[in-house]
């Protein structure tokens, strides 16, 4: 993967920034997704948020050999912290888990205004995106599932709305994707198979395990968790 070659994973990514978008892209690591972004006449300027130092530099000597120093720019520093609010119109997040994506959401709340796209892309737990999503205002608009390298990847695609719209059966599409569950295709039927299975597993283990309080709220979560995706397979 470089600049001009994108993961699968990240091309999906890139293929929802709205053209002409200022983008922030958060834990940018290379700053490959910009870079590329740029490239491809998909946004206007952009920023790579780093965290930590390495990846940071990374992305500072990829935005320079691209000579790209004149619209990307490297920003050191937590999650949203790097931008200010309106400063861009696209955030995305890729490659982290769930809860970190929606800590780094939670944390820059106050930074999301003039934000009209966020484009994240959780390895695991997109439910508790979905619904952090809800709980902000904001509207689930578009779902990937892909495969890549033996690794299940999905990305959620949102923007300010009703947070409402996509969902009929709210409890089973916060865990498997409204739009994701209703396409159905082959990826996703992998994905909850094998989960499925994890799942039963786990269960049989904890019921072997005998009664705590704690096993059995455990027991509970799994059972409610495997009926749910037992329904949608
Ligand atoms: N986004 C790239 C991708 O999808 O290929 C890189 C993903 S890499 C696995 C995760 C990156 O996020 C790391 O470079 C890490 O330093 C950065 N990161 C983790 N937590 C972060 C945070 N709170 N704020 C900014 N960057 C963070």
């Amino acid at each position: 993967m470089n600049e001009e070659k994108l993961s699968k994973r990240l091309e999906t990514v890139a293929s929802y920034i709205p053209k002409g978008a200022i983008l922030a892209d958060i834990g940018s690591d290379h700053a490959y997704l910009p870079c590329y972004s740029f490239l491809n006449g998909l946004i206007s300027k952009g920023i790579a948020g780093e965290v930590a130092e390495g990846p940071l530099k990374s992305a500072k000597k990829q935005i320079s050999k691209n000579q790209l120093d004149y619209v990307l720019e490297a920003r050191k520093g937590d999650g949203l912290e790097v931008i200010q609010p309106n400063e861009v119109t696209c955030i995305s997040i890729a490659g982290m888990g769930g809860s970190l994506i929606r800590s780094i959401l939670d944390n820059g709340k106050s930074k999301l205004s003039g934000v009209e796209r966020l484009i994240l892309q959780p390895n695991i737990g997109a439910s508790t995106i979905r619904e952090w999503l809800i709980e902000h205002d904001w509207e689930l608009i578009a779902e990937e599932i892909l495969e890549e390298d033996n690794k299940i990847y999905e990305v959620l695609v949102a923007e300010k709305g009703n947070p409402q719209k996509p969902y009929k059966n709210k409890e089973q599409e916060l865990l498997l994707g409204p739009f994701l569950l209703k396409e159905k295709n082959p990826i996703f039927i992998k994905k909850w198979t094998h989960e499925l299975k994890h799942w039963m597993r786990i269960l049989e283990q904890l019921k072997a395990a005998g009664e705590t309080s704690e096993n059995r709220l455990r027991k509970q979560e799994l059972e409610k968790k495997i009926e749910l995706a037992k329904e949608a397979l």
